[in-house]
């Protein structure tokens, strides 16, 4: 971890930030080249051109250069200048590179995992989008869908069965055997549906003997059970 020269001059401004989503940013082409491969762009030039356009300082709270390391822009409490009607309800997180052109490097991934789990986990996060859903440019890169960053930290929910939780046995052994016996129960009930229809279609004695055998059975046993002594 890294930190530019922002950080220190807005560490001790007022809180201006109250983030509910994470916006995601590539640092894209220029408008002149919007084809541009930028990936070995930095925070440092990031910031000098956004001091240009007369900003107080990088507008992103953290930029991912292509080796994966991260570099803090401005802190989390105080506003950013990276998407214009959510500079104060979002976190700007930009990675170095053209994602129109390219995608991002393992390492830059790998950062952003990072950096979204642990701001996920300290404040109340709705969404995590990329900068063109509130903006008509293709940030963050049209390689990338809608939800490959908020698909980064999805977390798998498992469903356990019914018996399972009521039984107290989650474990991961008790959910294989649950499979394995339910597997089998399965099979067997679709062979019983097959065998039925097949019998009955080409060994109709036998068939008509076997149910009847079984329909004899259940009558003896209703018998038997239901007899007053
Ligand atoms: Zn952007």
């Amino acid at each position: 971890m890294n930190q530019t020269k922002t950080y220190l001059k807005l560490k001790d401004k007022a809180r201006t930030n109250y983030p509910t989503m994470i916006i995601v940013h590539h640092s894209g082409g220029t408008d002149k080249y919007p084809l541009m491969d930028t990936s070995n762009h930095t925070a440092a030039m990031m910031e000098e051109w956004h001091l240009s356009n007369g900003w107080e300082g990088l507008g992103y709270h953290y930029v991912i250069h292509k080796d994966g390391e991260i570099w803090l822009g401005r802190p989390e409490h105080y506003h950013g200048s990276h998407c214009v009607g959510h500079n104060s309800d979002s976190i700007g997180i930009c990675l170095a590179g053209n994602f129109d052109l390219t995608l991002p490097t393992q390492a830059q991934i790998d950062s952003l995992i990072k950096i979204l789990k642990s701001i996920k986990e300290r404040y109340n996060i709705k969404e995590i989008v990329p900068h063109r859903k509130f903006s008509n440019k293709t940030c963050y890169g049209k390689n990338l869908s809608d939800t490959w960053a908020s698909d980064l930290i999805k977390e798998e929910v498992v469903i356990l069965p019914k018996e399972l939780l009521e039984n107290n046995k989650t474990s991961m052994e008790e959910m294989k055997k649950y499979s394995f016996k339910k597997g089998i129960l399965k099979a067997v009930i679709s062979l019983v549906l097959f065998a039925i229809p097949f019998m009955i279609s080409n060994f109709p004695d036998i068939a008509n003997l076997t149910i009847g055998s079984v329909l004899m059975l259940v009558y003896n046993w209703i018998k038997v059970s239901t007899t007053k002594i």
